[in-house]
């Protein structure tokens, strides 16, 4: 084991999250839910689905009374005001909403996502009791130039400044090499691995306790096929899973993968 892999003790719960992007109208939401509820989730882990925000309250409601986690994909770090097209924690909470992914690649690039909006969004999610999956990761020309750990080192210390340490166990950090995202080209293990105990040596320089609570997940075209593979790595607590999650038959299977 290396100095920065924090021992897996088994107390870390795995947690498998579907990112539907922008993906399902409230009708294809709500057969989604019943198919896969259907088939059944496995105990012993936190199943996450992450719909659009008009399919939340659809998925939350055929989601009820079973043990699903229905997160938004992404969420402002104000309460209310002058931010249109934005919503707020307390409006996921007012709908049943469990957290929010925050931080994908994708918003990053597409829509301006800062680390500063990061460091308060974080934070804002953890005080509302709320799970915050934040996703880092690098890209294709930041691996070949060996610079992988040093944007990870960049983007975590940032986006995790608001949280104090004895909080940082409550994260979710998605490990997500944007590479690897929406392209079939999934991390081998050895890569999942290595940057996923170097994220827990990042936590660790912080609270040797939260590094071993924090649950860091893989994201990057995982599929029914390497699911297992990846989850059995020894700092690898489940997955985020964007285009195998739109059908419930495959991100059951993911489930079971991990659990
Ligand atoms: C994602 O967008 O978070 C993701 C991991 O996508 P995919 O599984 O399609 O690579």
């Amino acid at each position: 084991m290396s100095e920065t892999e924090a021992p897996r003790d088994g107390s870390r719960r795995p947690l498998v999250a579907a990112n539907w992007k922008m993906h399902k109208t409230t009708g294809e939401a709500e057969r989604f839910i019943a198919a896969l509820l259907g088939r059944g989730v496995p105990n012993g882990i936190d199943a996450v689905v992450c719909p659009p925000y008009t399919a939340l309250v659809a998925t939350i409601e055929s989601a009820g009374g079973s043990p699903l986690g229905i997160c938004a994909q992404n969420v402002h770090e104000e309460e209310s005001g002058a931010f249109t097209g934005e919503v707020s924690i307390p409006m996921l909470a007012d709908v049943g909403a469990t957290g929010s992914i925050v931080g994908h690649s994708e918003r990053r690039r597409l829509y301006n996502e800062t680390d500063e909006a990061l460091a308060r969004k974080v934070p804002a999610l953890l005080a509302a009791e709320m799970l915050a999956i934040l996703c880092c990761g690098e890209t294709e020309s930041e691996r070949d130039a060996g610079e992988t750990e040093a944007v990870l080192r960049r983007q975590l210390e940032a986006d995790l400044a608001g949280v104090a340490d004895g909080d940082l166990g409550r994260v979710v950090i998605a490990y997500e090499p944007i590479w690897a995202i929406g392209t079939g080209r999934t991390a081998t293990p050895q890569q999942a691995q290595e940057a996923c105990a170097f994220i827990r040596g990042l936590i660790a320089d912080r609270s040797a306790g939260a590094a071993v609570a924090i649950r860091i997940v893989y994201g990057g075209s995982v599929k029914p096929a390497n699911a297992a593979e990846l989850f059995a790595l020894a700092d690898v607590d489940g997955g985020l899973v964007g285009g195998a999650s739109l059908d419930p038959g495959d991100f059951g299977q993911i489930c079971r993968a991990a659990g």
